[in-house]
């Protein structure tokens, strides 16, 4: 599925995006486990269409943001690395939310409730050619990212391009004190206890939301809540921006800032039209250890914020 900067990239850089996550994915109701999942037969047809050469690379993403913060699997992963490896195609990871889905992986996948989430994302990305991240997400900093490739060749490109974009290779655009902050964040977002923690307090927002009967794209993702905008307001068209009018209202509200994932995350063709994807979603993502449940109860008998209000 799509996400907003990398197909952009993908488009500047002469190529054409494909969509061929399952069709789950598509649609918020249905609870499969597993809604960033690749569909193997749609990568296949595409083989045949265009031929191998072609496909530069797959982009997975773990877990998928548009879809809702839904996770891969890792027997998807490991059919994906079989089939691609025969065709001689790349799997290039955006692992920016690698330890959430890692921990759906520990909690609902056969095998693995044994395993560390460590274990877990390294096993994740044996499976790939190369990864992006995005870390302040899942790797809790204010600020960077890396990009890492299993190829040299592919790695002394990169390295000489950071230097144009990023600055010297050594520190990438970044300040000693940000990589070493990063460095840190690392090892804390793949610690067992804090994944829990964190994916705990998205799935109990999400939990309340259905008990005040807000619909919203289900099994609850791991790093927010995503409302389904074409539900909540269905007197208003796609071509007028359901989601982003909730996101809108919501902020006048609450001063809450939430995130339009539907027509306008979409973007435009070149001809101007819009794209009109199935979901039109308004995005409560969570911050990292910010706030917990046991804050912002004002209640007066100390239920550390368990309870909801009546
Ligand atoms: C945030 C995000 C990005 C982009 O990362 P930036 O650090 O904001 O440039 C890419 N992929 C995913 C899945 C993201 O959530």
């Amino acid at each position: 599925m799509y996400f907003t900067t990398t197909r952009l990239h993908q488009e500047l850089a002469g190529g054409k995006f494909e969509d061929i996550i399952i069709d789950e994915a598509h649609d918020a109701e249905n609870e499969f486990p597993f809604k960033g999942n690749v569909d193997l037969t749609k990568l296949e047809k595409l083989i045949k269409k265009y031929g191998a050469k072609k496909i530069p690379y797959v982009s997975i993403a773990t877990s998928v943001n548009m879809a809702g913060g839904q996770p891969i699997s890792m027997k998807n992963l490991r059919e994906l690395r079989a089939l691609t490896k025969k065709h001689g195609i790349r799997v290039i990871h955006d692992m920016t939310r690698v330890a959430e889905n890692a921990y759906f992986i520990q909690q609902r996948e056969k095998g693995y409730q044994h395993n560390t989430i460590k274990e877990i994302v390294k096993e994740i990305n044996s499976y790939t050619d190369g990864a992006t991240m995005s870390a302040k997400k899942d790797a809790l900093v204010n600020i960077g990212g890396f990009l890492a490739v299993n190829d040299w060749d592919v790695f002394e490109e990169a390295r000489n391009m950071v230097v144009v974009y990023e600055g010297l290779h050594t520190y990438g655009g970044l300040a000693g004190r940000d990589m070493e902050a990063m460095a840190i964040g690392i090892t804390e977002s793949v610690s067992d206890a804090h994944i829990k923690a964190r994916v705990g307090q998205v799935i109990y927002l999400g939990q309340k939301m259905i008990e005040y009967g807000v619909p919203i794209v289900k099994p609850i993702g791991g790093h927010g809540i995503f409302v389904d905008a074409k539900k909540f307001l269905p007197h208003i068209p796609q071509h007028n921006f359901p989601a982003q009018t909730l996101a809108a209202e919501i902020y006048l509200d609450s001063g809450v800032r939430t995130m339009e994932r539907g027509v306008v995350s979409a973007g435009r063709k070149a001809n101007g039209e819009n794209y009109f994807p199935k979901l039109e979603l308004v995005r409560f993502t969570i911050p990292r250890r910010v706030y917990t449940q046991a804050h912002g109860c004002n209640c007066r008998i100390g239920c550390k914020g368990l309870r909801s209000p009546k």
